[in-house]
């Protein structure tokens, strides 16, 4: 793997930082907990979709494109950090928001991300739910493109070959802080939703032969589905990188035993999982995805299905921001 082959633009100073969770190792009475501080990617209060940027927006001004289009939920983290990152890069924005969500609440609709996207300038279209968003998002690109614009089209999530070489990069950064501080990692945990960022941290582990499992913690989809999309998007991270021998398809597992009623929909494993961290750690976790990756991480430390042995890093993917549309969820109720 050579992701200097590939053309990227500098977001954040790496590596993020990788933190032992002393008080909530004692709290579980299990393994040795560590974090993956990927919610300190510094741009418009970062998170996972920086490192995917890297390379999306490398690509774009390589094509030499003005106009980044994505698409995501209302509150979606990706739509924010790409807005954050057009503005950087003195490019346009636009983004179709999908109602994925069904409530009127205007903390929901208004504050959180929305706040931010709308005070960065972004352009907001918004669809119903239900809509093929990807395809939403290329037909814009079209139409764009059709009136003399350069549009480049960012898929969900950021998530196809080109974005998950940022997680790639973060599995080399991860192996060499790991090497460094002599620590023999067990597991990585964290929370999957448009599967880039599970599919490069795979393609990445694996083609540096590791030994280290990955475990997604699912929003959104069931089990079978959510391991499909990691896994066919993996195979193609390792061919765009040249991983010798491909993926095996066991080194692709997902838990989607805690999304809940639905995406974006809150549990109360992930108000407890948000909850403990603010309180034992002062890290802040996020409603839709970090806050029900967590949930996991404690439900199957207290099975005993992640064991006390192992030592496990939860790779904070961000979103923190998002809590703000949450408000009267963590106020007591959640007003629909
Ligand atoms: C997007 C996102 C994820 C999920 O990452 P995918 O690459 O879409 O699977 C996890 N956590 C947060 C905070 C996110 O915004």
């Amino acid at each position: 793997m050579h992701l200097a082959r590939f053309p990227r633009v500098r977001l954040f100073p790496a590596p993020t930082p990788l933190e032992r969770l002393d008080n909530l190792t004692r709290h579980l009475g299990g393994p040795e907990i560590w974090i993956k501080r990927d919610d300190c990617t510094v741009v418009a209060t970062g998170g996972n979709k920086v490192r995917k940027l890297e390379f999306l927006a490398g690509e774009a001004v390589a094509q030499g494109a003005d106009h980044l289009i994505t698409q995501g939920a209302v509150q979606s983290n990706h739509v924010r950090q790409t807005a954050a990152v057009a503005a950087k890069l003195g490019m346009k924005c636009t983004a179709l928001l999908e109602h994925r969500v069904e409530t009127n609440d205007r903390a929901y609709l208004a504050s959180g991300n929305v706040l931010l996207d709308r005070l960065m300038g972004l352009t907001i279209e918004y669809r119903p739910g239900g809509t093929d968003m990807n395809a939403a998002i290329v037909a814009k690109g079209a139409e764009l493109r059709a009136a003399g614009g350069k549009p480049y089209v960012i898929p969900g999530g950021g998530s196809n070959r080109v974005g998950a070489l940022g997680y790639v990069s973060c599995a080399q950064e991860l192996m060499q802080q790991a090497d460094e501080m002599g620590l023999k990692i067990d597991r990585v945990v964290h929370a999957t939703g448009s599967a880039g960022t599970q599919a490069g941290l795979v393609a990445g582990l694996e083609g540096m032969n590791a030994g280290v499992r990955v475990l997604g913690i699912g929003v959104r989809l069931p089990k079978p589905a959510q391991e499909a999309n990691v896994f066919k998007l993996a195979q193609e991270v390792a061919e765009y990188v040249g991983i010798r021998g491909g993926i095996a398809r066991e080194a692709v597992e997902a838990n989607c035993d805690y999304v809940g009623p639905g995406y974006g929909q809150p549990t109360e494993g992930m108000r407890e999982a948000v909850t403990l961290l603010a309180q034992l750690e002062g890290v802040l976790l996020d409603p839709v995805y970090s806050g029900k990756g967590m949930a996991g991480l404690i439900d199957l430390i207290r099975k005993g299905a992640i064991g006390a042995n192992e030592r496990v890093v939860f790779l904070h993917t961000g979103g923190a921001v998002g809590l703000f549309g949450y408000e009267p969820f963590f106020d007591g109720g959640f007003a629909n």
